[in-house]
């Protein structure tokens, strides 16, 4: 008999097409609109998740209740990275590895950060304004700079951290400095120069780049304290999490004019409200936590997601199991 794989939300048809060969798929979605998440446990669709070997869940939860009825689960997997909407420690209780796909989105990332660096050193957002409002002739008023010998300076230098690494220093010629306690010289093969404390990256750096995950040490790593000792030309990036800077010390900074200017995908509560006061500042471009979502990494992390079934349906532990259960 053919394995089942319940797959509640939209995923893109490469990964669809991996599993379809091999495995009958429960898709709610593909007729009508995307399940989004459904809480009943007697909802009708629900009720497939407890019929099939394998789920994969973008925010779709499994509670600690699903698990403990009667289920054939081999795996979990969740669609991308935060797995928050699965009770781990239940799933690690009933013997179910659980998997994620951190690094369906990592270039895509990694892409979105160059191009908010380049979006602010060449004034793109009040250039294309200016254009917009019949002001062509003022183009002299948003002559820019280029990224070619600045100083980039990145916090945290794990998978997306060492791609922007790569992509500022062999791509623009950027001198790129990095700062993570938890990578060690010897074993970092790349173009970024590992300094000591963040204060030495802080005074130097034309770019500040964040790249970590979050945790006690993290947030608000960058505080009051932390951008007061940045040059008053440098720029922030922050593609991480809204609460590794603190948003308030920022925009204070931004308004007293210390700083060159800062580009935020992500922010300490989301969504970003229409007219936040930060929405007005000039020197800030901010998108909307858009920096993983791109057709590429949807396709990636599509693949990496069906891959992830494939093996542990075949007894292979897949590659990214978070809660260290074995595939049985
Ligand atoms: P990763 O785990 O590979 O890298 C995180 C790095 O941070 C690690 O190298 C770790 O050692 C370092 N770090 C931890 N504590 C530190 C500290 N106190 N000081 C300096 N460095 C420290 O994670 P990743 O895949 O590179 O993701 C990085 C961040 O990007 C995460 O916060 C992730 O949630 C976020 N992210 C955002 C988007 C988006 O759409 N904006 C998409 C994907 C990932």
């Amino acid at each position: 008999m053919r394995p089942k794989v319940f797959i509640p939300e939209y995923m893109a048809d490469v990964g669809m097409a991996m599993l379809k060969s091999s495995c009958d798929c429960i898709i709610p979605w593909e007729k009508g609109k995307p399940v989004m998440n459904i809480t009943d446990p007697a909802h009708p669709i629900r009720q497939r998740l407890y019929e099939a070997d394998a789920v994969i869940v973008r925010v779709f939860t499994i509670t600690g209740k699903d698990l403990a009825r009667p289920n054939r689960l081999k795996v979990i997997v969740k669609h991308g990275v935060g797995l928050d909407n699965i009770d781990l420690p239940a799933a690690t209780a009933h013997g179910i590895p659980v998997a994620y796909t951190p690094t369906g989105n990592t270039n895509a990332v990694a892409e979105h950060t160059m191009a908010l660096m380049l979006s602010l050193i060449r004034r793109i957002k009040p250039a294309g304004r200016a254009l917009l409002e019949g002001r062509f002739n003022e183009r002299n008023d948003y002559c820019g700079d280029e990224l070619d010998g600045k100083i980039l300076g990145l916090i945290g230098l794990g998978r997306i951290g060492s791609l922007v690494a790569k992509k500022a220093a062999y791509g623009f010629d950027m001198r790129v400095i990095a700062y993570d306690p938890y990578v060690s010289s010897d074993a970092y093969d790349g173009p970024a120069q590992l300094v000591a404390t963040l204060e030495e990256l802080l005074v130097i750096s034309d770019f500040v780049s964040l790249h970590v995950d979050l945790n006690d040490e993290t947030r608000h790593i960058l505080d009051a304290r932390a951008l007061n000792k940045v040059k008053p030309t440098c720029r922030i990036i922050n593609t991480s999490r809204g609460a590794a800077i603190d948003q308030t010390a920022l925009m204070a900074a931004l308004q007293s004019d210390r700083l060159g200017g800062a580009a935020l995908d992500v922010f300490e509560d989301e969504p970003l409200p229409a007219h936040h006061p930060i929405t007005e500042l000039p020197h800030v471009v901010l998108t909307p936590h858009i920096a993983g979502l791109t057709t590429t990494s949807m396709e990636r992390t599509a693949q990496a997601s069906a891959q992830a079934v494939l093996d542990a349906l075949v007894g292979k532990t897949p590659e990214y199991v978070v809660n260290g259960v074995p595939v049985c």
